[in-house]
């Protein structure tokens, strides 16, 4: 039976994820479902704690695409495999008519709620939707990331990990009605508080992030882009350059990136973007992602176009990873999540798989995560996302007002992290302060 609930207070959400992932009764309010796919727990035998039965299973990084069930216990996969007996297992989750991947990696979203005013609060967008991982990019610096570590990392459920803004301030001082970025002061960008940032975080923080448009770094791009360079260089990590609109044209400023850095919000349409006036992928792009610069999507409230797209996947030219960049102006549209993201890419011709590789296998791969996420091998973290793959009539929009219609649409049901069920869950996202 549904019963009616009040929506949580900001700090309760977490606990009130869990509790709706524990109590079926809460979750009927946001209209899923999910919960009838739990089978009742039984008293412990030898076996596994939870059985993901029946489903579809997409995992590129085991070249699977076929109907496999997932054991998992102590929060890990312990074996994939058909038709494994459901006497063994402690729970089942019925997958049967659901599409089971990885739990997705989303590399780049803005969750410092309440401090970068884009932030967006994690657990509703991320592991209630599928992601069980997500790189923040950028929304904190060097000054502003002790907070987002204590308030946020160590806080919430998602995986959550980063890329340092080069600026000390982070994304904190952009918004609607301050449109002023975080290195039009080029003072502010401070490799040496950077390094010595995350030589103390190595174990969250993955790289560092350069945002270059004009409104954020004005005329002085290229400076700030040498600066971050230096802080990645000298810890190691990539760099990820947030293009479009800059003081710079991209070629020099591809000049600048080596193999493993990579260049975010790829697909964007107008200037600044990865199309000459001709609609033709530039050579230096190409001569980039040749000796390793990789493309993400970053979808964002601005940064990305149906028309680029088309034309560069037609010229062969894909992304590494899809990532939605949701946020505070565009988690209500076009954005909404990665999933939708992701079903952006099946209308535009990539296959299931090839998104599925997209946001779980490639993401791992770029990134020093810790072993064991974005795949389901045996003995990996148990973190698995299931998925209705509808199909119908969806409107999608980019982020200039262009539509397509497209035809299948991936909808989140149910996330598994380190073994423990989230549900599905759509929580009214409140503008912070
Ligand atoms: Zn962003």
């Amino acid at each position: 039976m549904c019963m009616g609930i009040a929506r949580p207070h900001a700090h309760t959400r977490r606990q009130f994820l869990r509790q709706a992932a524990a109590v079926g009764s809460l979750v009927c309010a946001f209209g899923q479902g999910w919960q009838n796919l739990l089978g009742m727990t039984k008293p412990m035998q030898s076996g596994f704690d939870l059985l993901v039965k029946g489903g579809k299973v997409v995992d590129p990084s085991q070249r699977i695409s076929a109907f496999r069930d997932i054991a998992i216990r102590d929060g890990k996969v312990v074996a994939v495999a058909e038709n494994l007996n459901e006497a063994q297992a402690r729970q089942v989750l019925d997958a049967r008519g659901k599409i089971v991947t990885p739990g997705l990696i989303d590399v780049h979203v803005h969750v410092y709620e309440g401090v970068a005013p884009l932030g967006i609060p994690a657990d509703p967008n991320c592991i209630a939707k599928g992601v069980t991982t997500v790189v923040d990019a950028g929304s904190a610096g060097a000054h502003t990331f002790p907070g987002f570590r204590r308030n946020v990392i160590n806080v919430v459920d998602t995986r959550v990990f980063a890329l340092l803004n080069i600026s000390v301030v982070g994304q904190s001082t952009y918004s609607e009605d301050n449109p002023y970025g975080e290195l039009l002061n080029l003072g502010y960008a401070n490799p040496k508080l950077a390094i010595r940032t995350i030589e103390r975080n190595r174990d969250v923080i993955l790289g560092i992030k350069v945002r270059l448009s004009r409104p954020i770094a004005g005329e002085h791009d290229l400076q700030a882009l040498k600066l971050a360079k230096e802080a990645a260089s000298a810890v190691g990590l990539p760099l990820m350059v947030h293009i479009g609109d800059t003081h710079t044209p991209l070629p020099v400023i591809l000049s600048e990136m080596s193999k493993g850095d990579v260049v975010t919000h790829s697909f964007r349409g107008s200037n600044g973007g990865i199309l000459d006036d001709r609609g033709m992928v530039l050579k230096e792009v190409r001569s980039a992602m040749d000796r390793g610069v990789h493309l993400d999507v970053g979808h964002g409230a601005g940064s990305f176009s149906f028309d680029t797209a088309e034309k560069a996947l037609k010229q062969g030219v894909v992304p590494g990873t899809i990532s939605s960049d949701v946020h505070q102006f565009n988690v209500n549209g076009p954005v909404f999540d990665l999933a939708t993201t992701l079903s952006k890419f099946l209308h535009l011709g990539l296959t299931l798989d090839e998104v599925i590789q997209r946001a779980s296998t490639n993401p791992a791969n770029l990134f020093g995560f810790p072993n064991g996420l974005g795949t389901l091998k045996v003995g990996a973290a148990a973190d698995v996302a299931l998925f209705s793959l509808v199909e119908g009539d969806f409107r999608f929009e980019d982020s200039l007002k262009q539509t397509r219609l497209g035809h299948q649409k991936l909808v989140p049901v149910a996330t598994v992290k380190a073994g423990r069920i989230y549900g599905s869950a759509v929580m009214p996202v409140v503008r912070a302060g």
